[in-house]
């Protein structure tokens, strides 16, 4: 297959990239804006292989997009470039309309006039999946419900608004203009290469650093979290067996409250790089007994949802598809990363890395 696919140098477009070059004999285009989240050292471990390809494009160029349409002739879209950190959103919601709503309609729109040109049985093969989040689904507050795929759409930020109006356009232009897409609404991913603007890059970081850990509120909220690994697993599952016009939603079955999260990774920092062993430690901070001594409650996010939780029952069922990772095994996998990686984290020199040290 030829794989076209949008925000390739992001945190899970990289894992999916890695993912497809390792597992199969496919053929990858990558477009991508390189935000200041978009980062090719993500894919240093493919770029020299002869099926990967990469464009640096702005999903909301049509010419661009027209173009890289009749260079590659692509059999398949996987759709993940977007603006993805909430706080940034509640900052400045404009990036989020225009690459999340905007730019989604000019692939979808190029998409459109891309198959017209195929022959039968390509027409018939071509599939557009769109990447998008549980958190278009809203808040389930203090309740013991699960998000399905009938779960009806109730977004409280501008990023997860601009994901439903995304996921809203995405059916739209199947049931009006038959163009055959799958959705996938997917909770929240870590693993290495996560940029350091999110909850569990941030802990590390921030403890290794000797630097405080913030956490909003009282650290109450809950997330179904999923090792990135296991999401490209299934999000390539999904573009090869997933039936036309359906949802599937993913998750790991790992509810957790952030506060339990980052109390965990300072427990494994305390034994995997004790304090008095810590040459990265700055400014004197090395008084502290324990990494859980830099937790810091900062004031709650607004609109801050409390519960995200996902039914994953339908990928399982109908595709076979099931996370391979549990969260301690996840969890002590991305720590390691991080530890023996902080070259990566020194490279991210930008603006939006030193002010967006907040989360998810
Ligand atoms: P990310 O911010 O790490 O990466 C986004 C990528 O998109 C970057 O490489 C960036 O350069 C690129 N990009 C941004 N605007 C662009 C534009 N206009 N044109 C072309 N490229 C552009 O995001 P991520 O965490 O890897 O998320 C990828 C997708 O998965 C997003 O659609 C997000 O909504 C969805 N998602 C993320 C999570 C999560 O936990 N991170 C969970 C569920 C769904």
């Amino acid at each position: 297959m030829k794989i076209l696919i949008t925000g390739g140098a992001g945190f899970i477009g990289s894992a999916l990239i890695r993912y497809i070059m390792s597992n199969s004999q496919d053929t990858v285009i990558n477009i991508d804006k390189l935000t200041y989240a978009g980062n090719l050292q993500n894919l240093d471990s493919v770029s020299s292989n002869p099926r990967y390809f990469f464009r640096k494009i702005d999903i909301c160029n049509k010419a661009a997009l027209t173009n890289v349409f009749r260079e590659f002739r692509p059999d398949r879209v996987m759709h993940l470039a977007a603006e993805s950190h909430v706080d940034k959103s509640i900052d400045g919601p404009d990036e989020f309309i225009k690459t999340n709503i905007l730019g989604t309609y000019a692939l979808l729109e190029v998409s459109k006039e891309y198959i017209k040109s195929l022959d039968k049985d390509s027409k018939e093969n071509f599939r557009f999946h769109h990447i998008s989040t549980d958190e278009v689904y809203g808040d389930l507050g203090f309740t013991n419900l699960l998000f399905t795929e009938e779960s009806s759409y109730s977004p409280s930020s501008p990023y997860s608004a601009s994901k439903a109006s995304s996921d809203h356009l995405v059916r739209a232009w199947h049931r009006t203009f038959n163009l055959p897409i799958l959705i996938t609404n997917c909770s929240n991913n870590y693993g290495p290469f996560h940029f350091p603007e999110k909850l569990i890059p941030i802990t590390i970081l921030n403890a290794l650093k000797g630097q405080n850990i913030p956490v909003y509120g009282k650290g109450d909220q809950i997330r179904d979290w999923l090792y990135v690994d296991d999401h490209a697993s299934a999000l390539y599952k999904v573009i090869k067996d997933g039936a036309i016009g359906e949802t599937y939603n993913i998750g790991g079955n790992n509810e957790i409250k952030n506060i339990d999260i980052v109390t965990s990774i300072c427990n494994y920092l305390d034994k995997a790089m004790p304090i008095s062993k810590n040459n990265y430690l700055l400014d004197g901070k090395s008084t502290i007994k324990s990494y859980k001594d830099l937790i810091t409650f900062v004031n709650d996010r607004p609109g801050h949802d409390l519960r995200y939780a996902i039914d994953a029952s339908k990928i399982n069922v109908e595709l076979g598809w099931e996370p391979r990772y549990d969260f301690q095994t996840g969890i002590e996998k991305t720590i390691k990363w991080y530890l023996n990686n902080l070259e990566w984290v020194e490279n991210i020199n930008n603006e939006s890395y030193k002010n967006y040290r907040h989360q998810e």
